[in-house]
């Protein structure tokens, strides 16, 4: 390969909280990474300074093929235009791909976290082999990501793959997107959590009671997995009740879209058996055909996810649009 030949990429993880950037190859080495607050009170030119310069950090010696974002919230793929921007109000509406690609003046790709998180997983990850898959990430909302014969689905306006805003419950709990009962309403972090609380508050005995010497504001799921751990009934129910959720999410996934394996991420996951056993008794029962019996497996690529996502769509975008 000449040297003259790039085969650097740049991938930016913008989230609410902070904006990482590295310099990889495709094969998934992070030869350079950086990161700083993305502080999104501060208004658009203040954060598109900051990713400006973050990416300045790990830029290499010589340009590099493209640059991969994952961003939360929906999105255009197609033509990078930012539809929402959770912690980031100045996003909404901005063109973020033409904007960057000003900036960097090479080709620059938009996609969703969650969906970049399943490319990931698919090309680095736990899902590596599988021509068909269904990702979900779990923490303070629920993401999804569906690859369907080697190809994420996306949608004729980028926005398939909701997966947490599926309908679990119909006469279950509203869900600030609008729809009741979504698996997010049920089984996210802060889902988990509030449940936990309004049984703690309605007087349920608990080890937690103790724990937070009171103050229930303090309860997390952190608390409650090592409650659980320790035999807690309330403890051991609301995390069960939310795998139970998380299991007929799954159920009809299978159905749906027929994968070769399913990846469970996000700090949720981090319950573990807890999570993973229940929603596995519940995909065995209840799927219709043993045909979708499948691997439901942890999540392998961590804190690293969001980056190497970035690399992936970078390295595999989808057909652009000019806007
Ligand atoms: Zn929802």
């Amino acid at each position: 390969m000449g040297a003259l030949m790039s085969t650097t990429y740049i991938a930016l993880d913008l989230g609410g909280t902070r904006v990482r950037a590295a310099r990889c190859r495709d094969d998934g080495t992070i030869e350079a990474r950086a990161e700083t607050f993305t502080h999104g009170e501060d208004g658009l030119d203040a954060v598109l300074g900051r990713i400006a310069n973050v990416t300045r950090q790990v830029w290499p010696g010589t340009p590099p093929a493209a640059v991969g974002v994952g961003a939360p919230g929906p999105l255009d793929p197609y033509t990078g235009e930012i539809f929402n921007a959770p912690n980031i109000p100045a996003f909404v509406g901005l063109n973020l791909r033409n904007r960057l690609r000003d900036i960097f003046q090479i080709p620059v790709y938009v996609g969703n976290d969650a969906n970049v998180a399943a490319l990931a997983e698919w090309r680095y990850g736990a899902a590596r082999g599988h021509s068909d898959v269904v990702y979900l990430t779990i923490s303070t909302g629920i993401g999804g990501g569906v690859i369907t014969d080697n190809k994420l689905l996306l949608g004729k306006s980028g926005l398939a793959a909701e997966l947490g805003h599926v309908t679990v419950n119909y006469q279950g709990r509203p869900d600030k997107c609008g729809n009741i009962g979504c698996l997010e309403a049920l089984a996210s972090g802060p889902a988990i959590r509030q449940i936990a609380i309004e049984r703690l508050e309605a007087g349920e005995a608990s080890l937690l009671r103790e724990r937070v010497a009171g103050d229930l504001s303090q309860v997390s799921v952190e608390l409650l997995h090592a409650a659980a751990r320790q035999g807690d009934a309330l403890a051991n129910s609301v995390i069960y009740d939310a795998a139970v959720a998380i299991g007929f999410g799954v159920v009809s996934f299978l159905h749906a879209f027929d994968p070769s394996i399913v990846v469970i991420g996000g700090g949720v996951s981090n319950l573990g058996s807890l999570l993973f056993e229940p929603v596995r008794a519940i995909a065995l029962k209840h799927i219709m055909d043993p045909r979708y019996q499948v691997p439901i497996v942890e999540a392998e690529l961590k804190e690293n996810v969001g980056l190497l996502g970035a690399l992936a769509l970078a390295l595999d975008p989808p057909a652009q649009r000019e806007a």
